[in-house]
């Protein structure tokens, strides 16, 4: 049974416990507790314990030390990236895509002593100086989704400790692994006990973190009614949130688009990470006579793209998390089906013992189908069509969600056009996975993000400090 970290000691919960799958296979490779309010606390009371010393220890020893992090990451970054293929599936390659984006944000972390700089104002009144300084929060809190078992974790802690915070983590209780490893390398790097803390659980740990009179902050990614709601529960406690969503992402293609560009590139949003990533094209919207032509190399390309276990040689799409969240996935195709999209592929035929499902293609999808409209978080591209791009972006601004858009296109003035009207946080020219790197906030819009501050970039160091203004006069 996986352990929470409590200070120095990896110590047991009393608690009822949920498998960990290989979901290639279906097979168990661990039991993880769901933790309650009570382990919370004790992670909460060990990070309490540490920030007075972490806060004060100088920023050049907190950089140093996140510097030895970053080598041990480097150093077990393949290790890291077999076993995320291990308990979450994606592909070899994808896992280590994932790593290494994880390893840019602890990257841009290292950035602290210039992001961290205040402000000085002389002689704003006669011999009066303003000076405005970053302090730490207390004790912060992360909990990550399941999709990114290594990349979203990274996403978070690594700028609050850097910025003098001490953290607790609750990782996603489908893919704690990773945050396992994480943790053990932190550890290994010398940081001091009870600067990072570890509490697997679910909803009910989750909610103790929004809810603990002594957490001051807390980054949520997840699905959009969990972050609705998480965000709403820890405002309401007077905390400090960032609650990333989920999403529903439009890829344009217009007829001017490079489709020997646009194709591959369709397909690796669309069927990359088996669809399970906030940033999966899900509906691509052709514009006027591209239509057929796009609907035939998408599907002529995705038949040939191999499912199986993800670290097999030449496997391009693994499996889903679990068999509940495939069998979600296939009543998604089933009621398009039902509210009249036409099936262009069918991916519903592989075997198991794995939870497999090969890349979908649904054709016509409207967004008054729920195909159309909602998340379905698994490897299923939609087509529809659209007379201009005009109407491919009143398509994309039809769902409430606004993560990412994205068009294909030749000419300047139009991608313009699309940038300037399109209601998404991140926009993507001629690529299909508009993803920011890590000095860049990952900025989604409307229900696919609750609060102002966003996960990495100049954002994070803002989201995990506050401000103090001092006037002086001598
Ligand atoms: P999820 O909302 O089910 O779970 C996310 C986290 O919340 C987990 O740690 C889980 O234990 C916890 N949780 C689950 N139910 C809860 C509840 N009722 N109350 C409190 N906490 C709860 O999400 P998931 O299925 O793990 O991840 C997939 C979702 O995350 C997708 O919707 C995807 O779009 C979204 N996502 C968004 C981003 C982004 O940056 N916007 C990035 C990655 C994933």
């Amino acid at each position: 049974m996986l352990k929470n970290l409590i200070g120095a000691r990896w110590e047991e919960a009393n608690r009822p416990t949920l498998p960990v799958y290989n979901p290639a296979t279906g097979e168990v490779l661990e039991e993880v507790p769901l933790s309650g309010p009570e382990e919370v606390d004790q992670a909460v009371g060990a990070a309490e314990r540490a920030f007075p010393h972490w806060s004060q220890t100088p920023l050049l020893e907190r950089v140093r030390l996140m510097f030895r992090f970053k080598e041990l990451l480097e150093k077990h970054a393949e290790d890291l990236a077999r076993l995320v293929t291990l308990h979450h599936g994606k592909t070899l390659e994808e896992a280590r895509g994932e790593v290494r984006r994880g390893i840019e944000v602890v990257d841009f972390a290292l950035s602290a002593p210039t992001l961290l700089q205040g402000r000085t104002l002389r002689e704003v009144t006669g011999g009066v100086d303003q000076n405005l300084f970053h302090y730490p929060l207390g004790v912060v809190a992360g909990i990550p989704p399941f999709n990114f078992p290594v990349m979203i974790p990274l996403w978070m802690f690594p700028i609050a400790v850097v910025a003098g915070n001490t953290f607790v983590l609750k990782p996603s209780e489908r893919t704690p692994l990773g945050a396992v490893r994480l943790a053990e390398l932190f550890l290994g790097a010398g940081f001091p006990e009870g600067v990072l803390n570890l509490v697997h659980g679910g909803k009910e740990a989750a909610e103790a973190l929004a809810t603990h009179p002594r957490v001051r902050a807390v980054q949520f990614v997840g699905s959009e009614p969990v972050a609705r709601r998480l965000y709403a529960l820890a405002a309401a406690h007077g905390k400090r949130v960032s609650a990333a969503g989920g999403a529903k992402n439009h890829l344009v293609v217009l007829p001017d688009a490079d489709l020997e560009q646009a194709v591959p590139a369709i397909l690796n949003s669309a069927f990359g990470n088996a669809g399970e990533r906030c940033l999966a094209g899900s509906v691509a919207v052709a514009v006027g006579e591209v239509g057929p032509l796009l609907l035939e190399r998408v599907v002529e390309a995705a038949q040939r793209l191999k499912v199986g276990p993800g670290w097999e040689e030449g496997v391009q799409v693994g499996p889903l998390i679990r068999e509940e969240h495939r069998r979600r996935v296939v009543g998604y195709i089933q009621r398009g089906l039902e509210e009249g999209a036409g099936l262009a592929l069918d991916g519903r035929g592989v075997e198991g013992p794995g939870f497999f499902l090969g890349p979908t293609v649904l054709d016509r999808v409207s967004p008054r189908m729920a195909v159309g409209r909602e998340e379905i978080f698994g490897p299923v591209l939609s087509v529809s069509y659209a007379k201009t791009l005009e109407e491919a972006i009143a398509q994309a601004n039809a769902v409430p969600y606004g993560n990412m858009a994205c068009v294909f296109i030749q000419s300047g003035k139009a991608a313009r056009a699309f940038r300037e009207r399109v209601q998404a946080g991140m926009v993507g020219v001629n690529l299909g996975v508009a993803q920011p790197f890590a000095f860049y906030p990952f900025s989604g819009w409307r229900d696919s993000f609750f609060g102002d501050l966003h996960p990495h970039g100049p954002d994070a160091f803002l989201f995990y400090t506050q401000r103090k203004v001092v006037v002086e006069r001598w």
